[in-house]
């Protein structure tokens, strides 16, 4: 080394960006005393217990029992503190609104659905400023000064604005703007199929694992691409939109302009339009009696007919995984995951799809990536996307824990 040469000046974070660390090392059981947090962390043990004791006087952390860590004095094991705070999420789906409340280990202790009378962008509103009215009077905690909105289309996370949302047929609908004016309290929105993604991979099927994509179909389709537990959102918050990646240059036109994308072979709405299309050609099928009387309107009622087994409904299944499981089978070799989960009203329904969907990636994926992957369908059911808003305010319980005590 030269003579006089300056030192390296070591890397210092802030008392704040330690705070996050402990709290973060504590909630993913990966340190668990303040003498390991410590260690690991390069703290002194003073420094340790002034944060635990911070976090602790927030109600973010508790002490749990005894541990013996080699032949010192026994450490006191820490955990998040479950009993105190509360958070509520909300999701919009087929027509409806679903909330859910959780502690701060997003296991959900409540649940509420509302339907929204009609399909425009002002009665979703409305629905979702009742709905988290008449949900947050029964909170059973203290409750986290912001709600965590799913919301349908291209949303721009920063601004609280679904940018777009086609095939709902809305654009530019400031939901933030308007819910907290009207509740005066903070809105955090996200894409739902991302938000139910970020709900998989924390407390679902991906738990713990690298790499997940979670794929929802509904109405329309759109992905979340998830690396160890963080959504990745994209430059301008588009990462995940697959539902209009194009299939066939030539194809039909899409709400959003162009032609052939994966929305109009493989989603809900897809579904229904070639179910009704088979109907008008007079195939032979039990459906027609009830795509009359409106039984038969979505995509969901197509996947469960094709679940009883009707021919018509399962080749209208079969018709629609031919796109996207291609699609899945191109994002797993871009993207070489651990896990795709299959979610969404349509995608978590108990139906051929999924059977449908694993044998057409199985013949188009690259055999590395596809030895490497598991194709399943959603773990956690229909809170999924409530709990993905959710799961925005509980990455933000320390700075929202610390502006209520600190008033
Ligand atoms: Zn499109």
């Amino acid at each position: 080394m030269k003579k006089n040469a300056a030192a390296p000046s070591p890397i210092s974070l802030s008392e704040g960006e330690y705070t996050t660390a402990v709290l973060k090392a504590i909630e993913n059981r990966v340190l668990q005393s303040r003498a390991s947090l410590a260690r690991h962390l390069g703290l002194s043990r003073t420094t340790a217990s002034t944060i635990v004791s911070r976090l602790i006087g927030l109600n973010l952390l508790k002490e749990k029992h005894s541990l013996r860590e080699g032949r010192g004095r026994p450490g006191i094991l820490l955990d998040l503190d479950e009993t105190v705070w509360r958070v509520i999420g909300a999701e919009f789906h087929s027509g409806f609104w679903s909330f859910v409340e959780t502690d701060l280990k997003g296991s959900i202790v409540r649940t509420m659905s509302i339907k929204v009378d009609r399909g425009d962008s002002g009665s979703f509103l409305s629905g979702l400023v009742e709905g988290l009215a008449e949900f947050s009077k029964d909170v059973g905690g203290e409750l986290l000064p912001a709600f965590g909105i799913g919301a349908p289309g291209l949303v721009d996370c920063d601004r609280g604005l679904i940018i777009r949302a086609d095939d709902l047929g809305w654009k530019n609908v400031l939901v933030s703007e308007y819910v907290e004016k009207k509740l005066k309290s903070k809105i955090l929105l996200i894409n739902r199929n991302r938000g139910a993604g970020l709900a998989e991979a924390r407390f679902g099927g991906g738990r713990g694992m690298h790499q997940v994509v979670y794929i929802g179909i509904g109405t329309g389709i759109s992905a979340a691409f998830i690396i160890d537990g963080e959504l990745i959102h994209g430059t301008s918050f588009g990462a995940g939109e697959i539902g209009h990646i194009t299939m066939n240059k030539e194809g039909p036109l899409c709400a959003c302009g162009k032609r052939g994308c994966l929305h109009v072979y493989s989603s809900g709405t897809a579904m229904a339009k070639m179910a009704a299309a088979s109907i008008a050609e007079e195939k032979d099928s039990g459906l027609e009696n009830k795509w009359k009387t409106g039984e038969l309107a979505d995509g969901e009622a197509v996947c469960l007919a094709a679940k009883e087994g009707d021919a018509l409904a399962l080749e209208c299944l079969r018709a629609a995984s031919k796109y996207l499981g291609l699609a899945i089978a191109n994002i797993i070799t871009i993207y070489n995951p651990d896990k795709v989960i299959i979610g969404g009203p349509i995608g978590s329904l108990d139906s051929p799809l999924i059977d449908y969907l694993r044998n057409e990636a199985e013949l188009w994926a690259m055999p590395h990536a596809l030895g490497a992957v598991k194709i399943e369908r959603s773990a956690l059911g229909e809170s999924v996307g409530a709990l993905g808003g959710a799961c925005l305010v509980l990455d933000r319980k320390l700075s929202l824990a610390s502006m209520v005590r600190n008033k």
